[in-house]
């Protein structure tokens, strides 16, 4: 491939693209995902490296379902794997379309950007789906709830207090399905969005593939694609800048760098909070376990110096 440059996977956390407290109007988010796609930029323009980008979906998919509850007399439901694509769809615009034109004002407009709408394999005997554990869409009240279960066969559960939810098991992901779709891309010197959302889970079903009703974390699923693309680096961007351990107390320290070997203990440790730092550590170990050079953990507004080692946490083997 092109001279030397390596390939990083980039995964977008929630703050990217909607900030705590916005309603998640499309101007809001079209003036969020600016600045990530200025970070972007800065890395297509060092000419030192080939990006795709992943991306949370969360609030963005959290929106379509009250729309669908709202509108279900008036526009027929779709499931939420079809909901997964629509936002992959929706962001992947926003991404294309302001990375294409800061790339423009660059004089690079040369440089393609593309979005693929992924579907992740997973495991139907994954132990997850015996287990559903990922809050999804609206709050009902228990009569609500109970009537979905009964009548969908929704999983529900009381979410501490605040009304019950759907809950949705958080399988872990396999394969990238349109991998080979996407490294051509990448050889070809596109900028490729993909797996968006933790990707669109389907399961292998007499050798057919079919949606399925799940969600799947993205920072796992941002490591399968980044070893399906042959990534150098895998760099989760979030709105912490660094790993921390005792996070949140007086003790609190920041780690410029961890081995494989001491993330999985800190992990051990409990430092890491389920469901935020946690899969992202865990998704760094494996990256490197799979042969990645590093993984890096840090916030957009430190991306790039974090790629040239002055600032993240890096994850190496030794
Ligand atoms: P994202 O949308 O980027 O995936 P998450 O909220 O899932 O964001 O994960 C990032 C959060 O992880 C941070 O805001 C921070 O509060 C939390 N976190 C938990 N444990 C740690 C830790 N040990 N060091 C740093 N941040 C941590
Ligand atoms: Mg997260």
């Amino acid at each position: 491939m092109d001279g030397g440059k390596k390939t990083v996977v980039v995964a977008l956390g929630g703050n990217a693209i909607l900030q705590p407290g916005q309603k998640g109007t499309y101007e809001e988010q079209m003036a969020n995902v600016h600045v990530t796609c200025v970070q972007l930029a800065h890395m297509v323009e060092s000419g030192k490296y080939r990006v795709v980008v992943t991306h949370g979906n969360g609030p963005q998919v959290g929106n379509l379902l009250l729309q669908n509850e709202a509108g279900k007399e008036v526009a027929a439901p779709m499931p939420l794997f079809a909901l997964g694509a629509e936002s992959q769809g929706f962001i992947g615009l926003m991404i294309q379309q302001n990375l294409g034109n800061l790339l423009a004002e660059q004089g690079r407009g040369d440089i393609p950007v593309a979005t693929i709408v992924t579907q992740v394999v997973v495991d139907k005997q994954d132990p997850a789906f015996s287990n559903p554990t990922k809050p999804v869409g609206p709050f009902y009240s228990e009569a609500e709830a109970k009537a979905l279960e009964s009548d969908k066969g929704y999983n529900v559960r009381e979410d501490a207090g605040r009304g019950w939810r759907r809950v949705v098991p958080s399988p872990d992901p396999i394969s990238i399905h349109e991998k080979d779709s996407i490294r051509h891309l990448v050889e070809a010197k596109a900028i490729v969005i993909a797996s968006g959302g933790g990707g669109i889970p389907v399961i292998r079903e007499d050798g057919k593939l079919v949606g399925v009703d799940a969600v799947i974390d993205k920072d796992l699923a941002g490591e399968r694609l980044a070893v399906d693309v042959g990534a150098s680096i895998f760099m989760v961007l979030t709105d912490v800048d660094s790993v921390r351990l005792n996070y949140k107390t007086s003790d609190e320290k920041s780690l410029s760098k961890m081995t494989v070997a001491e993330a999985k203990k800190y992990a051990e440790e409990g430092h890491f909070a389920k469901g935020s730092m946690e899969p992202k550590v865990r998704a760094a170990v494996r990256f490197v376990e799979a042969g990645g050079e590093k993984a890096i953990i840090t916030s957009l507004n430190q991306a790039v110096a974090a790629l040239e080692g002055n600032a993240g946490t890096t994850i190496t083997k030794n």
